[in-house]
């Protein structure tokens, strides 16, 4: 069952600047100026009631709110109080992908059997966050990304929103179509010529009549309005790919040389695949010839891989590829695309005995170094 945790500061920056200095506390307060290109970085909540926003040039907001102060931000502390909700999530989740400099999204999914009650989490990341900065945050907790971020966003300050998965359908309903992420505001005045102005209508309207409104994102639009959101927490920490590569000393000329090479690099980056305990679906050879040309070329399994032979049996398909007719001055394999933990445990090919075998070539290399064995083939 996934639960997905969204939290967001609010007025980050006025909140901050609020705390700092308690002259400024309940007053209508905006961070931004030159060092914003004259626009509206933040503003607190006080201010927020003369219909000042975010993104609003900087002489609006003084039109509309004289007595307003003005200041002009310290980045390097927002970005100290940041590191320090950041540290927070990562308590509450292995799994954290951070949308910006005050807000996250943590993946709960599965921890019901540590925490027992996931809902509890909610208030008690506020907690947490409070007696740590000082400063409120609004939480989302539902089911999927998309229900998560609504909820975040729909108390603020301070708010929390729980959305369990058999109320997220008619909780979205009566919402106006415009909470849907990407509908903006031309989007949304062709909706509601149609008569569509509410979630819950836009779920049950004929594809055939938000086409030409929504174009390609159609069914991607409807399904969130069902409150169908398949998009995965994506882990920030992990490695976008790891690869290896080598200039030769000599460049190689033969098949063997460069076949040998290849193997090689394949171990290398196998063993750092499997370190960092991750699969991948994609792997990248890259060719430098002796003209300093150079070519790469990918190939996508749809089994992900991390053993050595596997990365290998996908490098030989793209060898393939490419031509080997001028001596070669670096080879690089890297693998891409890693696979999420819930892809993992389907559809792997298991291999016990390859397993074993880079398992104990694995635990050598981690004893010893890297150079303690390199495997024939
Ligand atoms: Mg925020």
């Amino acid at each position: 069952m996934r639960w997905i945790m969204h939290v967001d500061m609010d007025a980050f920056f006025a909140s901050v600047e609020q705390l700092d200095n308690p002259e400024y506390r309940g007053k209508p307060l905006i961070v931004g100026g030159r060092a914003h290109r004259g626009v509206v970085s933040t503003c607190s909540y006080e201010a927020r009631k003369y219909g000042v926003h975010s993104a609003m040039p900087i002489a609006q907001a003084q039109r509309l709110c004289p007595c307003c102060i003005f200041v002009s931000g310290r980045m390097w502390r927002y970005v100290e109080v940041s590191q320090q909700i950041m540290k927070i999530f990562s308590e509450f989740s292995p799994c954290v992908e951070p949308l910006s400099i005050d807000e996250a999204f943590l993946d709960l999914s599965g921890m019901e059997h540590l925490v027992g009650d996931i809902t509890a989490l909610g208030p008690k990341i506020k907690t947490r966050i409070k007696e740590a900065t000082g400063l409120t945050a609004s939480v989302g907790l539902a089911p999927n990304k998309f229900l998560a971020k609504l909820g975040s966003d729909l108390r603020k300050p301070d708010g929390l929103v729980i959305i369990k998965p058999e109320e997220a359908r008619n909780f979205i309903a009566p919402l106006p179509v415009n909470k849907i992420f990407g509908i903006g505001k031309k989007a949304n005045e062709e909706l509601n010529k149609i008569g569509i102005f509410t979630i819950g209508q836009l779920a049950v309207c004929d594809k055939i009549y938000l086409k030409n409104i929504l174009g390609n994102n159609t069914t991607l639009v409807q399904n969130l309005a069902l409150g169908i959101d398949d998009r995965q927490v994506e882990n920030s920490r992990e490695p976008k790919s790891i690869g290896r590569e080598t200039t030769y000393g000599d460049d190689l000329l033969t098949q063997k040389e460069y076949h040998d090479a290849l193997w090689n690099l394949s171990q290398q980056v196998g063993w750092r695949v499997r370190n960092s305990g991750l699969v991948g679906h994609t792997v990248t050879l890259k060719v430098k010839y002796r003209s300093f040309k150079s070519v790469t070329r990918s190939v996508t399994a749809e089994t992900p891989v991390s053993l050595d032979e596997d990365i290998f049996a996908l490098v030989e398909k793209l060898v393939a590829q490419v031509k080997w007719a001028e001596p070669v001055r670096l080879l690089g394999v890297t693998v891409s695309k890693f696979a999420t933990a819930g892809e993992l445990v389907l559809d792997f090919a298991h291999d016990e005995k390859r397993e074993k075998r880079n398992a104990t070539l694995d635990a050598l290399k981690n004893k010893f170094g890297e150079q303690i064995i390199k495997r024939g083939k």
